[in-house]
């Protein structure tokens, strides 16, 4: 009777894993093509625009707080004015590291800047 029991919870197991397994397949097939379509996605004219004006503007932001941080090799964490908005960046540098800057101004949300590298 045991065995019955066991035999029957393995094969249910051996199913179980058999379906996990098309799950997973499923998707993985689902963010490969997504993966796919970004990358073949054709950028219009007007996100070009967005994404360069973005650019500058992180630029901007980024060459100010160089101007008060110039590369070290220490990790620092401040804060400037932002020369976009008058508002507040907070900025971390990774300069004991690889020098990345990850920054957000506290006016983000009205479509300031906020960037990690
Ligand atoms: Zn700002």
């Amino acid at each position: 009777m045991d065995n019955i029991i066991s035999n029957h919870e393995l094969w249910a197991n051996e199913l179980l894993t058999k379906e996990n397994k098309k799950l997973n397949k499923l998707k993985d097939d689902a963010w490969t093509d997504w993966i796919e379509e970004q990358l073949n996605k054709e950028i219009s004219q007007e996100e070009k625009e967005l994404m360069d004006q973005m650019m500058k503007k992180v630029m901007t932001v980024r060459n100010a707080i160089r101007e008060k941080h110039p590369e070290g090799n220490e990790f620092v964490q401040d804060t400037i004015t932002c020369p976009l908005c008058g508002g507040l960046v907070s900025f971390m540098i990774s300069d004991h590291y690889n020098g990345h800057i990850h920054a957000v101004c506290s006016n983000y949300a009205d479509g300031c800047v906020k960037w990690m590298e």
